[in-house]
């Protein structure tokens, strides 16, 4: 039978294992006379670990990110790419450094892709918009799920939607995965990030685009993650559950919970793990059984999730929630086949959101 499918998509190099930060100089290209490098942080990681194993020169820049105030916009990537080239008076980086979760290393691949790309960010949102290259890039996590180190998307907030940047270009060249810096991370969000990659984990298997290789990284996520969240795991399975499951989101698509999420981010301003999970407590008809198991795990680490979330929307907010879903034709379609706008109709999603 021919295949459909596309080329499989992976960063090439990787660094893995607690305290690997330290070894990036293995991985940054070697600096000549003037170069520089440009590192997107996370603020909640100043004054620690992180600080102590780079070694920062004069000539970089570091650019502190605010992930704990807001999930990054078009807006926010603008103005750093506009700031990168009046600090350094239009000479490009040799190597952008995104250190965080999902949110900065975001910030960082879009960075990467503006700096050689015309323009504001918010044009090269949708699928393989981007025609340039981007500079050399380097992804850190220090928070667990998104997977966003192994993606090809990097996902900003613009003005009445939350879209990827998804490219070849938006990929990282390499990646360090060191789970000694995810041990500050606060219980409640540990869970809502590393529900993210259960659910990645979900959609990839349950949907329509997959196939035995994706569908191989999926399963093992996902069984990391339960034995994370409903054993005793450790921070290395939750790290490589993270890229595992990112990995195959990649070579697949996510689904009708993200499409939903999406909609609570834009009007409720959730942050996106915690948007999939109140998304994800109502689809017991798309993925039963994940359901279950997703439940076993809130009550086991007693998590109380908002109820009645979109009682106050008036009819505006939750139509501008429903276009917003039904935006997301790529999930829609691996979720629910290529008959999805039959199915997912405005009357569903609404009463979906009605169910959160
Ligand atoms: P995040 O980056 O939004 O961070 C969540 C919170 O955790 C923030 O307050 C942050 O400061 C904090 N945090 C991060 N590291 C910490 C540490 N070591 N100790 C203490 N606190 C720490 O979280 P996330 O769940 O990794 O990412 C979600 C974001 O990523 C959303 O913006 C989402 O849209 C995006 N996303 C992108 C992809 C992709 O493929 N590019 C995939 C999924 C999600
Ligand atoms: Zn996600």
């Amino acid at each position: 039978m021919e295949t459909t499918f596309r080329i499989f998509k992976q960063v090439p190099r990787l660094i893995f294992g607690a305290g690997s930060l330290r070894r990036i100089g293995e991985l940054v290209p070697p600096k000549n006379e003037g170069d520089y490098y440009v590192y997107v942080i996370d603020d909640v990681l100043k004054n620690g670990v992180v600080e102590d194993s780079l070694s920062i020169d004069e000539n970089d820049l570091v650019e502190w990110f605010p992930a704990t105030r807001k999930e990054p916009s078009t807006i926010q990537v603008d103005e750093l790419r506009d700031k990168v080239i009046k600090e350094k008076a239009g000479k490009m980086p040799l190597c952008i450094i995104g250190i965080g979760g999902g949110s900065t290393m975001d910030v960082g691949k879009a960075l990467s892709v503006m700096l050689c790309n015309e323009g504001s960010s918010r044009v090269y949102q949708g699928w393989d918009l981007v025609a340039n290259p981007g500079i050399f890039k380097i992804g850190v996590p220090s928070i667990a799920g998104s997977g966003a180190e192994a993606s090809r998307t990097a996902v900003l907030m613009g003005a009445d939607r939350k879209f990827g940047i998804n490219s070849d270009h938006s990929m990282f060249n390499a990646i360090i995965m060191d789970s000694s810096l995810i041990k500050t991370v606060k219980k409640d969000q540990w869970f809502y990030s590393g529900m993210d990659c259960f659910i990645h984990c979900v959609e990839s298997l349950e949907g329509t685009m997959i196939n035995e290789l994706a569908r191989g990284y999926a399963d093992k996520a996902l069984e990391l993650c339960k034995r994370v969240f409903m054993g005793n795991g450790d921070d290395d399975m939750l790290m490589t559950a993270s890229y595992m499951g990112g990995v195959s989101i990649v070579n697949s698509e996510v689904g009708v919970c993200h499409a939903l999420s999406y909609g609570l981010s834009i009007e409720l301003e959730y942050r996106h793990g915690y948007a999939n999970c109140i998304a994800f407590n109502v689809l017991d008809e798309y993925y039963g059984k994940h359901v279950a198991s997703f439940r076993e795990m809130l009550k086991r680490h007693d998590i109380q999730l908002s109820t009645n979330v979109c009682s106050n929307l008036d009819d505006s907010a939750m139509n501008r929630m429903i276009d917003m879903t039904l935006r997301m034709e790529r999930p829609l379609t691996n979720a629910l086949g290529e008959n999805w706008k039959a199915i997912l109709t405005r009357d569903k999603i609404r009463e979906l959101y009605l169910k959160m």
